[in-house]
Parts: structure tokens; C-alpha cells; sequence
């Protein structure tokens, strides 16, 4: 029997497809959100990345930025960037893409990036959010393995997940997305003992470790659902055919550019499960997607906190009692509560 495949291209663009009409909607209320794409040096797949990120900014409404420092940029020079991108209102997400030259400190870079902002969602305010179910910026692969799941109808509540992979981009994040939507979720890394045995418990099995067909058939319940996030470009032809001998569509990809992409899961592994992603097609256009609803939801909540912060800025100048009275002349400003709203007849008739 062979696997459902969960088709990560139809499924990104039928999110691309909301959250475009999102941003349509915002405009007509006067908003347009926006992506700085912070881009160092000429590493190939960080610009083909950046260049994708963009174009997909462009096809849904949303206003982009690409920034490319000089390659020997400082750490004092990328943090002025953040702090300049933090305090312009234009920009409601900033993306810092990795890796960054080795005179630069990455960690203390992300760190700066306003949480609010943080579209990547690696801030580790968001990953507290995260961690104790407040909303937050969540990363966008882990978030795009979850709508996969919710999209592709795949039960979360009470199964067994196992993660294989524990890193903070991946692993960690979603075996928190799966613990938060009530999975009994374990979490395997390089000191697992018995990974096969723990991995064939999973009802849904996420592989995150970056090893080439690593999960063979024989980790897999038959039946499970298995969501492959690796990206592993092969190019020995020895290698090749251990993974895709028969197959005339990748074989002639293969011939044509001497190289072709595997995940983490072994090929074969879709003879045993219920459901799969395919690499290429699978997580991978799931996480541009998010990245633009990440981007949409920073801008929502942005303008309602720069709203807040000037209705809190004339309450200190005038002092509340005039707020409500000024706000009377805009009834239906979103910063004023329906309680106050209610108040604000009397209170303008006492004061005018
Ligand atoms: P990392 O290298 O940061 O983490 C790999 C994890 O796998 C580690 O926790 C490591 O364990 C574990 N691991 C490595 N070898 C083994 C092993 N033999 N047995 C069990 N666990 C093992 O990788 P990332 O999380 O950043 O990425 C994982 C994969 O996902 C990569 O292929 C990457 O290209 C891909 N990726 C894809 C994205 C997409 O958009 N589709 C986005 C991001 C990543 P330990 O902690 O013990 O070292």
C-alpha cells in the first residue's frame, strides 16, 4: 500500500491564498504589512532563500526590504540595523537570515530583534510564549508542520508523536506545537538508545535531524503519519540510486543536474506509512507561508499596540477624563474599550 502524500505546495498556497486576502483587507483599513529580509555575504542558498522570501512578499501585497550589509559588517554594525529596523513602523517584521559571517555574533544579533517583530519567532521572549501557551510568533517550519497535520486531516489529540531532532529552529518548537494540541510527544536526538523501537510507537513521526533517508521503513508503524522537515542534497551517484533506483522522474532529474534532493525519511518508507510529505514539496513551501502569515500577524498586533501606546501617551498629556471626551469625536477609535465607549456621551457633554 502506498502513502496518502500530504502535498505541502497545494496546502501553501491555499494559506498564501489567506493570508493575500488579509492583506488586502488591511488595506482597505490603511495598513500594509511589512519584511525587512537582512541578507550578509553571497552564501547561495541564503540568496536564493531571501530572493524567494521577497518574491512571495511581492505576490501577496506585503511590503519587503532587502538589506545586504557588506560581508565584513561588525556586530556593533548589524545591531544599529536591528535597532534602526525596530523602530521603524513600516517594518512589522524583521528577518535576519543564517548563517552570519563568523566576526558576527549571531545569538546577540537575534536577540535584539524586537519580539514583536520577530517574525522567525526564535526571540526567547516568543519561545516562553510558546512554551506556556500565550500568543506569540511561532517558528515558521514548526508552525508549517502543524497546519500540514490540521489541514491534511491528521488527528493530534491523545496520539503518539515522536520528534526525531531537537534543535531550537526545529525540534524543540514543534514538539511543543504537538505537546500544546495534546500529543504524547517524545522528543529522540544522537543519544537515543533503540531509535527505531521508539520511532515505530509514533502515530505521527516528525524527522528533523539533517541525515540523508535516515528513517527507513522499518521505524514506521505501518499506518503513521510521517512528516519529513530534512533537506539533504545528494549528489554521489552510489547514493542516488540507493534511494531512488527505478525511479525514471528522479533518474532523469538526476542526469540533468547531477544532484537531487532527499529528506530525512527513506524513500521506501511511503510503502508503510499512512501519510507523507515529499522532499521537495512537502514542509519546505509551508515555511515561506508562514513566514507571511507571521509577517500579517506582527502587523495586526503592531497597530494595535501603536494605537494602545499613543491613546496611553494623550491620557498622560490631557489626562483620562479629556482622552474620552477628544475620543468623542472618533466614537469608534478600536483603542477605546465598549465600556469606556458607553461613558463617553456623558463625559463630553460634562467637559464641551
Ligand atoms: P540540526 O543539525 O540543528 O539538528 C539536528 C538534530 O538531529 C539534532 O538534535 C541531533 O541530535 C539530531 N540527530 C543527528 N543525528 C542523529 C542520529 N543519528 N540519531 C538521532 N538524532 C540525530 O538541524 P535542524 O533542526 O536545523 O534541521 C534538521 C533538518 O531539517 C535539516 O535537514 C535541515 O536542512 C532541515 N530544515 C528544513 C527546513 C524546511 O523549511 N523544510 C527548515 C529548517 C531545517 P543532537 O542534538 O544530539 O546532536
Amino acid at each position: 500500500m502506498s502513502a496518502r502524500i500530504l502535498d505541502g505546495v497545494k496546502l501553501a498556497n491555499e494559506i498564501k491564498a489567506e493570508v493575500a486576502e488579509e492583506v488586502r483587507q488591511l488595506a482597505e483599513a490603511g495598513m500594509r504589512p511589512g519584511l525587512a529580509a537582512v541578507l550578509v555575504g553571497h552564501n547561495p542558498a541564503s540568496e536564493v532563500y531571501v530572493r524567494n522570501k521577497v518574491k512571495t512578499c511581492e505576490q501577496l501585497g506585503i511590503y519587503s526590504e532587502k538589506i545586504t550589509p557588506d560581508e565584513s559588517v561588525s556586530t556593533e554594525e548589524m545591531l544599529a540595523l536591528v535597532d534602526e529596523l525596530n523602530h521603524r513602523d513600516e517594518i512589522d517584521g524583521i528577518l535576519v537570515q543564517l548563517p552570519l559571517p563568523k566576526q558576527v555574533d549571531a545569538k546577540k544579533v537575534l536577540l535584539a530583534v524586537s519580539p514583536e517583530k520577530d517574525v522567525d519567532g526564535f526571540h526567547p521572549m516568543n519561545v516562553g510564549y510558546l512554551s506556556t501557551q500565550r500568543p506569540g510568533l511561532v517558528p515558521c517550519t514548526p508552525a508549517g508542520v502543524m497546519e500540514i497535520l490540521k489541514r491534511g486531516g491528521i488527528p493530534v489529540a491523545g496520539a503518539e508523536a515522536v520528534v526525531v531532532g531537537r534543535s531550537d529552529i526545529v525540534g524543540k518548537p514543534v514538539a511543543m506545537l504537538l505537546l500544546n494540541d495534546n500529543a504524547t510527544v517524545t522528543v529522540c536526538h544522537s543519544k537515543t538508545r533503540d531509535l527505531p523501537g521508539v520511532c515505530r510507537r509514533a502515530d505521527i513521526l516528525v524527522a528533523a535531524i539533517g541525515r540523508a533517508g535516515m528513517i527507513a521503513p522499518d521505524f514506521v508503524k505501518p499506518g503513521a503519519t510521517v512528516i519529513d522537515v530534512g533537506i539533504n542534497r545528494v549528489t554521489d551517484p552510489a547514493e542516488f540510486r540507493e534511494f531512488f533506483a527505478g525511479d525514471p522522474k528522479r533518474e532523469a532529474d538526476f542526469a540533468a543536474k547531477g544532484s537531487t534532493l532527499v529528506g530525512d525519511v527513506h524513500p521506501k518508507v511511503a510503502e508503510v506509512a499512512g501519510a507523507i510529505t515529499p522532499v521537495p514539496g512537502g514542509v519546505g513551501p509551508l515555511t515561506i507561508a508562514m513566514l507571511m502569515s507571521n509577517t500579517v500577524k506582527a502587523a495586526t498586533s503592531n497597530a494595535t499596540s501603536r494605537r494602545t501606546a499613543s491613546c496611553i501617551v494623550i491620557t498622560s498629556a490631557f489626562g483620562a477624563r479629556n482622552l474620552l471626551s477628544l475620543v468623542a469625536l472618533n466614537a469608534d477609535d478600536s483603542c477605546v474599550g465598549d465600556r469606556e465607549r458607553e461613558q463617553i456621551p456623558r463625559f463630553a457633554t460634562a467637559t464641551w
